[in-house]
């Protein structure tokens, strides 16, 4: 056996098992990239679209010798009622097709197998989305440590936990309560808990079911957050999960080099040169940028509200339109109202997909108007911009909540006194103000926040050593 290949067969291989959504794909392919930092070998096992969409942030680290490869497996699009070549959440023409897009990806289960039969040595770990229910038989099957990934924060999970075992929100109607046993006292209204919480949704609730039992069965779980950021939260879920659990974030620093910006995630719907163009003609820390996730599906009428609120904060701003059937009727106001003419002097509009890593590293970032997924959150907390927080669904209250009640880095758009969900845009315009104008402590925090999060990653810091943490316990394990 020539040296190398008995260093291949020393090194410690994890097979990554993503799913089909950009803020659980995008992530994970960072996690297998941090992986291979540490000297492990990752095969990410893929399927033909998502290799192509996703894998190109990776092809420098590739071309640069890091050991990561994509195994691609046929998508069954066909048979699960998908079109053909859709195999992520915001390809979907119709989101009552989720259930069928889980269902294609749980169905890969056998052909993974048949795939590491074939290997000379069986994995050391399975790094799988928590959503997919197959990697748990899987790993029991080859005797195999599961490590589970979310995407959100240990602030989230526990929210989720004590929720789930004190049924606090149940006998509430639609008034406040408060999340009970937690380190910060704050409040919720039932609306804004997450579907995983919601007893009406049948086919859901059967499978956060299945997905709690095989949750509480993994080895354990990595997060992208760092430990400094919510060290109370964190040590109640490593309290939780028997202390198997690695905070290794922020998961977007991983990526230094501009051109991997960009290519996070989706082919960028405006050229680097552009963007970096139009950025560096605005002054430091005035712009704000907007942009509502990857999945979101907001009403026109709260779109022209939101855009109406823009304008009238009268400070210059990047604001990306998701494409899709559900955005023409705003694409049609925008022409028809002369909404870009009006606002072209200081507006940079962006139809599709931006760089939002690009644009959120730039000094002139003063703002992120954001719908509050973790992954755009915690970005926006690691390269120290203060948030204005619009959350939409799911976890995305609990992530406002620790922005502004919690972290006090961010202000919420939404008056907290009123109820409803309704975007005004007169309060889109005073949440502007008040973070470009006022929150000189928001800013000061925000940075704060940013410095903590890079010294996090470096070498010596709490999420680099939490990552050699999580190797030496796959090594040992493997000994065992
Ligand atoms: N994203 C991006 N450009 C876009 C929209 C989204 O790069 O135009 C990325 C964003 O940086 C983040 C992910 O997509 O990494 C979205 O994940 P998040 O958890 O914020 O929200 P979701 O889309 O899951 O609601």
């Amino acid at each position: 056996m020539g040296s190398e290949e008995s260093n291949e067969h020393n090194q410690l291989h994890f097979l990554v098992v993503p799913i089909g959504s950009p803020g659980h794909y995008i992530p994970i392919i960072d996690i297998a990239k941090l992986l291979a930092q540490h000297g492990v070998r990752v095969t990410i096992i893929s399927t033909p679209v998502n290799t192509r969409r996703y894998g190109s942030v990776l092809d420098l680290a590739i071309q640069s010798g890091l050991p990561i490869r994509f195994i691609e497996f046929p998508f069954p699009y066909a048979e699960f009622g998908l079109p053909g070549g859709c195999e992520s959440v915001d390809d979907l023409p119709s989101y009552a097709l989720i259930p069928a897009l889980t269902n294609a990806y749980n169905s890969l289960q056998q052909e993974v197998e048949h795939y590491i039969e074939k290997l000379d040595r069986r994995p050391d770990c399975i790094v799988a989305d928590s959503f997919i229910l197959w990697p748990g038989d899987t790993a029991k099957k080859f005797q195999v440590p599961r490590v589970i990934f979310d995407g959100m924060s240990c602030f989230t999970q526990m929210c989720n936990h004590v929720l789930y075992q004190s049924k606090v929100y149940e006998n509430v109607g639609e008034d406040s309560f408060v999340v009970p046993g937690l380190p910060d006292r704050f409040e919720l209204k039932r609306s804004q808990l997450p579907s995983a919480l919601n007893p009406n949704l049948k086919y859901t609730n059967d499978y956060y079911e299945k997905l709690r039992v095989s949750e509480s069965e993994a080895y354990g779980v990595v997060v992208n957050s760092f430990e400094e950021l919510e060290q109370a939260y964190v040590d109640e879920f490593k309290k939780l999960r028997g202390g198997k659990v690695w905070c290794i974030g922020p998961l977007s620093l991983c990526h230094n080099d501009e051109s991997e910006k960009v290519q996070r995630g989706n082919k960028s719907s405006i050229s680097k040169h552009e963007c970096l163009e139009w950025l560096d003609s605005q002054e430091s820390g005035s712009v704000i940028y907007v942009c509502l996730g990857s999945v979101s599906r907001v009403e026109p009428e709260q779109l022209i509200e939101l855009a109406l609120g823009l304008e009238s904060s009268n400070k210059p701003f990047i604001w990306v339109i998701r494409a899709g059937p559900h955005t023409k009727k705003v694409e049609q106001w925008i022409d028809e109202q002369g909404y870009a003419e009006r606002t072209k002097d200081r507006a940079l509009l962006i139809h599709g997909w931006a760089p939002q890593l690009l644009v959120l590293s730039h000094h002139a970032i003063g703002g992120f108007l954001t719908h509050c997924g973790w992954n755009s959150t915690f970005e926006g907390v690691a390269l120290g911009v203060p948030l204005i927080t619009l959350p939409l669904f799911q976890e995305q209250f609990y992530n406002e909540k620790q922005i502004v009640q919690v972290l006090r880095t961010g202000v919420s758009v939404r008056d907290q006194n009123k109820s409803g969900m309704a975007i005004k845009s007169d309060d889109v315009k005073k949440a502007i103000e008040m973070v470009i104008e006022g929150g000189e402590d928001i800013r000061k925090r925000a940075k704060e926040l940013g410095k903590m999060a890079r010294n996090a990653v470096e070498e010596g810091g709490s999420s680099y050593r939490n990552m050699t943490r999580l190797i030496e316990d796959i090594k040992k394990y493997a000994r065992t």
